[in-house]
């Protein structure tokens, strides 16, 4: 990697840092309370260990097969590195994900949560989960669909399924609402406000506190750290667009 890259990664980092800042402080609430994710799908090892290297803790991958590849880089990094599994998980990439990875962001079917709690069994480890909800109930995307700031029943019954296995620590919701135009942001804020309704309302039924909030994205994480994310996901706008 060109040292070039690096300054560029610095400079848009440090300008994340102050937006999500000023966004905080903005609707009165600490910064420290968000978590900046660097997401890095498609990208080389040599962009994750930039930007371990900047002191980004928390990294997010989409493809299992992908992130074996790039491991070495997780396997020498600080014990403060945390490694996020953002994306659809095939079944059989389940015992990878249970393996090598510190969160698994997108649990989005009670059949990926059974086998991967199984999984985490075998290897003697409790992995903190959030589970994905579709706010804008697309059929491109997964997670239980959600209707405004209703959710369905399949949804509590397998949620109470989930809630009894013993290697998954729930520990909050994520959402990937529909893609938006940096300046159309504004209109995703409903679907940030939905999913925030939603975590008040399973906590108030369930006697539960989960607080994480996972949610938004290099064009909209403004809108959602307003709206009250504790976790941005920012891919494009930090390390550029990604590769193909
Ligand atoms: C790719 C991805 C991101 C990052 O999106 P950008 O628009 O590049 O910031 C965030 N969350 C999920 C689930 C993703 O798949």
């Amino acid at each position: 990697m060109m040292m070039t890259d690096k300054n560029v990664i610095q400079t848009k980092l440090s300008e994340i840092k102050q937006n999500i800042a000023e966004s905080a402080l903005k609707s009165g609430r600490d910064p420290d309370a968000i978590r900046l994710m660097a997401v890095t799908k498609t990208k080389p090892a040599e962009t994750v260990q930039t930007l371990i290297d900047l002191g980004v803790t928390e990294i997010g991958e989409n493809y299992p097969d992908e992130t074996l590849e790039k491991r070495a880089v997780f396997d020498a990094a600080p014990e403060t590195v945390r490694l996020n599994m953002i994306g659809h998980c095939q079944s059989r990439k389940i015992k990878i994900v249970a393996e090598l990875f510190d969160c698994f962001q997108s649990l989005d079917s009670l059949e990926t949560g059974l086998k991967l709690n199984q999984a985490l069994r075998k290897n003697g480890k409790v992995m903190p989960v959030l589970i994905e909800l579709n706010v804008g109930a697309e059929t491109s995307k997964m997670g239980w669909p959600l209707d405004g700031a209703v959710l369905t029943e399949q949804f509590y019954s397998d949620f109470e399924k989930l809630q009894t296995c013993s290697q998954l620590k729930i520990e909050g919701l994520m959402t990937l609402p529909p893609f938006t135009e940096v300046e159309n942001a504004e209109d995703n804020r409903r679907y940030f406000a939905n999913l925030r309704n939603v975590l008040e309302q399973l906590n108030v039924r369930y006697g539960t506190r989960m607080h994480e909030l996972s949610m938004g994205t290099s064009n909209d994480y403004r809108v959602a750290i307003e709206e009250g994310a504790t976790c941005v996901r920012i891919g494009t706008s930090l390390v550029g667009p990604r590769e193909k």
